[in-house]
């Protein structure tokens, strides 16, 4: 068997290669600062396990507080990374407290002569931090589950094996201690840690990169001037051949958009079609598929509305924009949108029931605009 001293060193190799592995992966990534507090906690525990690893029976106050602080400094800065993957706003107060005030307990009787508590403290820190980690993880289970939820659990099992060791020298009531414990408890503690970050390293890299991929996916699908779909992703959703009988489509189109830049300029153009992506998004519901198909076209799909619904729908949107009453002339001309509506036919297509929808938007602007036109219904299959 290996003894306690191999073990830390073992887990102190084991943590430096994934502290590379975390930094490649900042380097490709620079705003995912999670990986960098990550990267810097885990240095730190290395830190930490090469002094308690090397001390080699000596157990004076240097090898007892330098490595101390530095796990627990280090797993502060891995909570804050957890906390940083789940929420890239999340704060970072209250690591700090949690960090600050841990290091304290322990450092407070181990500076007094009392090694056993100031080791149950940390032990108990440690733990608690680890607990604080897993909580993170388990909190965000609902994006990407599996390994979120196993995340947690194995920082949960970390946790547990730091509260048996302080158990072990509270039973024991070791307040002081001459050499480093040696236990059950201390063994266990090893082993799951080895285990432990070993498979949190892996899992969170595994997130870490299923994540991007999931960002590189919602990028190419969204427009970025108005952050509704684009083009390819309503044409992905659906294609131009399939059958939509019964779905309502409303083609918007902004009027006289040309005049809007060419008076207030490009930019307050811009700043016009992100406000009418704004007044899609309120005054429809999030199962409602928006798009901006170019320019100053939006296509809307509105499942499950019937005829009278969808004109509604399309009413409200066509209100609500020319309320925001945009100026774009000098007397009083405003904003307005004009739309058509078109609901699919028997055995209709998809393509076949936007370009219905888009005669009706030609009839809404023939007919003066600021109006929302219904599409004639379609009569063959
Ligand atoms: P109508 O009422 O008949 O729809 O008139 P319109 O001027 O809106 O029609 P038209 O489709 O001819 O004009 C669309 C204008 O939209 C022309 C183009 O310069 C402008 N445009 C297209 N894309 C963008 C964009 O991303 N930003 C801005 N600011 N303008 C754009
Ligand atoms: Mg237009
Ligand atoms: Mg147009």
């Amino acid at each position: 068997m290996l003894d306690n001293a191999s073990l830390l060193i073992g887990i102190a190799f084991s943590s430096a290669s994934l502290m590379v592995a975390l930094l490649i992966g900042w380097l490709n990534a620079r705003q995912q600062s999670y990986l960098v507090h990550g990267a810097a906690g885990i240095g730190l525990v290395v830190l930490g396990l090469l002094v308690m690893g090397l001390r080699d029976g000596r157990y004076d106050l240097v090898v007892k507080l330098v490595p101390f602080s530095a796990l627990l400094a280090g797993f502060t800065l891995i909570y804050s990374g957890s906390r940083l993957f789940r929420d890239t706003g999340a704060s970072f107060y209250p690591p700090l407290v949690v960090g600050i005030s841990t290091i304290a307990l322990m450092a407070m009787p181990t500076l007094a002569g009392y090694s056993g508590v100031g080791t149950i403290m940390l032990n108990l820190g440690g733990g608690i931090i680890m607990f604080l980690c897993g909580r993170e993880y388990w909190r965000g289970r609902g994006d990407m589950g599996l390994p979120m939820i196993a995340n947690a659990t194995l920082y949960t099992l970390v946790a547990l094996s730091f509260f048996a060791c302080a158990a072990v020298l509270l039973v024991e009531q070791r307040w002081v201690l001459d050499g480093p414990p040696s236990n059950w408890a201390e063994d266990a503690n090893s082993i799951l840690s080895l285990v432990g970050l070993t498979g949190i390293g892996a899992i969170t890299l595994t997130l870490h990169h299923a994540r991007a991929a999931r960002r590189h996916r919602d990028e190419a699908n969204t427009d970025s001037l108005t952050g509704v779909l684009n083009r390819r992703a309503l044409f992905s959703r659906f294609r131009e051949t399939d059958k939509v009988t019964g779905l309502a489509v409303v083609m918007f189109d902004l009027d006289h958009f040309k005049q809007i830049n060419d008076r207030l300029g490009h930019a307050q153009g811009d700043l016009v079609l992100q406000k009418f992506a704004e007044v899609l998004r309120a005054q429809l519901r999030d199962t409602d598929i928006i798009a901006r198909l170019g320019g100053e076209e939006f296509c809307v799909i509105l499942p499950g509305l019937d005829v009278d619904a969808a004109r509604l729908a399309a009413e409200r949107v066509r209100l609500a924009f020319a309320a925001l009453a945009i100026a774009i002339g000098d007397n009083d001309e405003i904003a307005t949108v004009s739309a058509g509506l078109a609901i699919g036919g028997l055995e209709e297509t998809f393509f076949s029931v936007l370009r219905r929808g888009d005669d009706a938007l030609y009839m809404a602007k023939s007919a003066g605009r600021n109006q929302v036109h219904l599409a004639a219904l379609r009569l063959v299959a």
